[in-house]
C-alpha cells in the first residue's frame, strides 16, 4: 500500500506541492481513508487542531480533511484554510441512504464555494464492502452529480476499511490534475 501511494505520489506531484481537500459527513470514512494513505508512507504527521480538522502531508501532497454537515457554525474556519486548493475529495458513507440528501445539499453548497471554482472533484462512494451499500451508480443518482456541469469530476467505489479504490482514486487524480495544467497552457 505504502509504496503504491509513493509511486502514484511521485508520479502525479513531483516536486510541486499539491493541496487536495477532503470533505464529508461525519461517519463517512475520512479518519479512516487518512490512515489508509498514511502507512506505509514516508509522512510527516500534523495534530488535530480542533473543529474536527486533520491534515497530512504526504510527499509533496497535502491533505486537509473535515467534517461537514450539523456543524454550520465551524463553516468560517474550515473555509479559511481551504484556499487554493486543487483537489476536492468528498467522501459518502454508501451505507447510509438516510443522510444521502444531507450529503447532497452539503456537496452543492461546498462546491459554490469561489475558492474551490477549480478543483477537480472525486467523489468516494465509501464502505463499499459492506453487503447494503449502495452501488457508486445509486449514490451518484442520490446526490444528483449528473447535474455538475463545468468541473471535472467522478465517482469512485472506495471501501476505507479494505483499502480499495483509494489509488484509483489517486490515479484519477493524476490524469484530471494533468488535463488540467494542459488546459491551463492551452497546449
Ligand atoms: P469520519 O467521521 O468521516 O472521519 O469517519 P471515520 O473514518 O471515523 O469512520 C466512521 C466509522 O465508519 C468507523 O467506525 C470506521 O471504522 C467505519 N468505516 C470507515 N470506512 C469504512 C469502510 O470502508 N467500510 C466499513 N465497513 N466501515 C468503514
Ligand atoms: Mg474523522
Amino acid at each position: 500500500m505504502g509504496n503504491i501511494f509513493s509511486r502514484l505520489f511521485q508520479r502525479l506531484f513531483g516536486n510541486k506541492e499539491v493541496r487536495v481537500l477532503m470533505v464529508g459527513l461525519d461517519n463517512a470514512g475520512k479518519t479512516t481513508l487518512l490512515y489508509r494513505i498514511k502507512e506505509g508512507s514516508m509522512i510527516k504527521t500534523v495534530p488535530t487542531i480542533g473543529f474536527n480538522m486533520e491534515q497530512i502531508e504526504v510527499n509533496n501532497l497535502k491533505m486537509q480533511v473535515w467534517d461537514l454537515g450539523g456543524q454550520t457554525s465551524i463553516r468560517p474556519y474550515w473555509r479559511s484554510y481551504y484556499q487554493k486548493q486543487e483537489a476536492l475529495i468528498f467522501v459518502v458513507d454508501s451505507n447510509d441512504r438516510e443522510r444521502f440528501s444531507t450529503a447532497k445539499t452539503e456537496l452543492l453548497s461546498i462546491l459554490q464555494e469561489e475558492e474551490l471554482k477549480n478543483t477537480v472533484i472525486a467523489v468516494f462512494a465509501n464502505k463499499q464492502d459492506l453487503p447494503e451499500a449502495a452501488s457508486a451508480a445509486e449514490v451518484s443518482l442520490a446526490l444528483g452529480l449528473d447535474s455538475i456541469k463545468d468541473r471535472t469530476w467522478t465517482i469512485i467505489s472506495t471501501s476505507a476499511a479494505k483499502g480499495d479504490g483509494i489509488a484509483e482514486g489517486f490515479e484519477w487524480f493524476l490524469n484530471a490534475l494533468f488535463s488540467h495544467v494542459i488546459l491551463y497552457l492551452h497546449l
